[in-house]
């Protein structure tokens, strides 16, 4: 439990800060830019406020470019992840299997998109991929028993939910972290909005859209709220989607993607290396607001970012003073467990 009393009010919120520590996208890029020194200043910047965040391990990605040895920071990269797990970071497990198959040639990665969404593919091929992934974080850490507590899927993508939820869930993992509520990509075939009338968790089994009371994964989402889509365009998120909208191949995949953008209402995700400080602060108002109109249920809230985007320190220590003036803990996934499943009298929906 670690609510605190602020001004004699019990805050049933925690925060808990969630990196995808990756380069993402086509693997160009040098891990020492783009992973290890970002995840080392924030690493630091968390110690000294004696608060832990969950880096999201793209195991993948890691694995191959070790294999192939074709980044010379795979080493201090391997050397974090243990300072991690040593240092009482919980280790998420994130993939993006389209790495597997992927060729090295010409000094530029070539990816298996046929294997894009870990969802879509056999139980063998998906047992395959997850046993191999948990086997290379073993080895990495040197610890022959080790499970990721939580999970995030490559691009969010964790639909059709049931094959691969079933296979993390028999492996040991307790906490999905791929859903952002009222999600949206036509080509991809992600929708999580009905994922709305949700609360802040739920279990699911079949479909992670849906709760069920005594399903096999918890899940707790990125924490998102609905703006209109004007308001999105501010200038640290624009440079970020142009970026990705650059990285699609043809005009109509283009068309496509910013359809899904420009929707009236869109999903603004807790984002802690795109937003500046007030943003960040105003989504955490209104959440403040909705605990005291509804102070019983319990409100873990879950932030995202990305190793690739992290230059801000300023305004993550800015957040961090800002959570503890407010009396917000900031948590992992372990920490908020056993509250959402099994303390009596907090909803399973958490709402
Ligand atoms: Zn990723």
């Amino acid at each position: 439990m670690k609510s605190r009393l602020v001004s004699e009010t019990l805050i049933m919120i925690e925060c808990i800060f969630t990196i995808d520590y990756e380069i993402y996208g086509n693997g160009e890029g040098s891990l020492k830019e783009l992973v290890y020194e970002p995840a080392e200043k924030l690493k630091a910047i968390f110690e000294k406020w004696n608060a832990r965040f969950v880096p999201f391990i793209e195991v993948a990605e890691l694995e191959m470019i070790d294999s192939k040895a074709t980044d010379p920071a795979i080493d201090l990269v391997k050397h974090q992840i243990r300072d991690f797990y040593r240092e009482g970071f919980e280790l998420g497990l994130h993939l993006h299997p389209q790495w597997y198959k992927a060729k090295y040639e010409d000094e530029i990665w070539i990816l298996d998109y046929s294997e894009y969404n870990l969802c879509t593919l056999p139980r063998e091929r998906i047992v395959q991929i997850v046993d191999r992934s948990i086997e290379y974080l073993r080895e990495v850490l040197g610890v022959a028993d080790f499970m990721p507590f939580s999970f995030r899927a490559g691009n969010w993508l964790f639909q059709p939910t049931r094959t691969a939820a079933s296979v993390l869930a028999e492996r040991g993992i307790k906490v999905d972290s791929s859903v952002f509520k009222g999600g949206l990509q036509h080509q991809k075939k992600l929708d999580y909005r009905r994922a709305n009338r949700n609360g802040y968790y739920w279990r699911f089994t079949d479909d992670v859209n849906m709760s069920e009371p005594h399903g096999a994964l918890l899940e707790l989402p990125i924490y998102t709220q609905m703006v209109q889509t004007l308001k999105m365009l501010t200038g640290k998120r624009v440079s970020s989607q142009r970026k990705s909208f650059s990285t699609f191949q043809s005009n109509r995949q283009r068309l496509i993607r910013l359809l899904d953008f420009l929707r009236f209402w869109y999903p603004l995700k807790l984002d802690f290396c795109c937003m500046g400080i007030e943003e960040l602060t105003s989504m955490m108002d209104r959440v403040i607001k909705e605990d005291q109109k509804n102070p019983t249920s319990y409100k873990p809230v879950v932030a995202i970012g990305h190793t690739k985007e992290l230059y801000d320190f300023e305004t993550v220590e800015a957040f961090l003073s800002y959570l503890e003036r407010k009396g917000i803990a900031v948590s992992t996934f372990e920490d908020v467990y056993d509250r959402c499943v099994t303390v009596p009298g907090f909803n399973v929906q958490g709402s």
